[in-house]
């Protein structure tokens, strides 16, 4: 079997162009304000391609950078006035933070009405509950790319590796609704290749190139590579063996062009639902 690529950036496309046709005749545009912290090259690198993408589908982006000595009470802050600002409907602060700053003090401070990143503590209790207001951007995308195969969740056994607040556990969640049976796995699990041989849905979200290998993937599993790491020669590589493992699954996301792209379209969906829901607008 030579699996089926599910194209993230061309899913992406439809839903980006798909949500700028609905905005095109709203007088005021949904607002998005990335907020970066430092100079760290990846952080900027993805702040850049979510305000590039917002100005492209007709959003408001505002895109605040402070210095990375900047201190917590001053991004506190910076994050109360933009909770009280009209023209904004979500806030994303680019993380990792310096290590200054507590990251769930500052998460927790964005109003959980334009909480788009989907990690206040609020967001992600109703995650849990099943009544969700912003599911995290990459979880989403994750599932929305698994449903594309039209494949039926139900009673498929998902096997997460990663167990992050942004990435893992949301995924888990996410899946475990959609009636899967889900184990996850982490840097302590002892039998790593045993877990992931038995699962019809593989997401890995480690950040270690090509850890999944083809010999640990079952015969027509869809695989999901969250990971992006960056290469010595400035490639990026995710945590699956690609060439390998394509010859062994049914549906396989390349890196990049996979998960990522699916990550700014749910950015854009999410800041799209907040707007709708601040202004009551459609
Ligand atoms: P993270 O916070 O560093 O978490 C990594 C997870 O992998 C942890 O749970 C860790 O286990 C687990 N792990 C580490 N080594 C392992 C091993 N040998 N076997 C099994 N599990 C192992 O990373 P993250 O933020 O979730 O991101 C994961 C990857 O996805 C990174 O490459 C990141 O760049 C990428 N990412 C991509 C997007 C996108 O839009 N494409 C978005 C977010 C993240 P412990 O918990 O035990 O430490």
């Amino acid at each position: 079997m030579v699996a089926k690529i599910l194209d993230g950036k061309k899913i992406a496309e439809g839903i980006k162009e798909k949500i700028a046709g609905e905005i095109s005749g709203w007088k005021k545009k949904p607002g998005l304000a990335t907020v970066l912290v430092g100079d760290n090259p990846a952080s900027k690198v993805y702040v850049s391609m979510k305000n590039v993408a917002c100005k492209k589908y007709g959003f408001y982006s505002r895109e605040i950078h402070l210095p990375e000595s900047i201190s917590q009470k001053q991004l506190l802050e910076k994050v109360a006035e933009l909770n009280k600002d009209d023209a904004i409907h979500g806030i994303l602060v680019q993380l990792p933070l310096p290590p200054q700053i507590d990251e769930n003090a500052i998460l927790s401070a964005i109003k959980p009405e334009k909480d788009v990143d989907g990690f206040h503590p609020e967001s992600l209790g109703k995650l849990i509950q099943g009544n969700p207001s912003f599911v995290p951007c990459t979880p989403r995308g994750v599932i929305h790319l698994i449903k594309s195969t039209g494949e039926k969740l139900e009673g498929k056994h998902a096997v997460i590796i990663g167990r992050s607040n942004i990435v893992g556990k949301p995924t888990a969640i996410l899946l475990l609704q959609e009636n899967c049976t889900v184990t996850v796995c982490h840097s302590r699990t002892t039998n790593l290749a045993e877990e992931v041989k038995k699962a019809d849905i593989i997401v890995a979200a480690v950040g270690k190139p090509k850890l999944v290998t083809k010999e640990m993937v079952k015969q027509g599993a869809v695989v999901i590579d969250v990971g992006t790491t960056k290469l010595a020669d400035g490639r990026l590589c995710g945590d699956v063996d690609f060439e390998g493992v394509k010859e062994k699954a049914s549906w396989i996301t390349p890196v990049p062009g996979g998960v990522g792209p699916m990550t700014i379209a749910m950015l854009l969906q999410n800041t799209f639902e907040a707007a709708k829901r601040i202004e009551k607008t459609g």
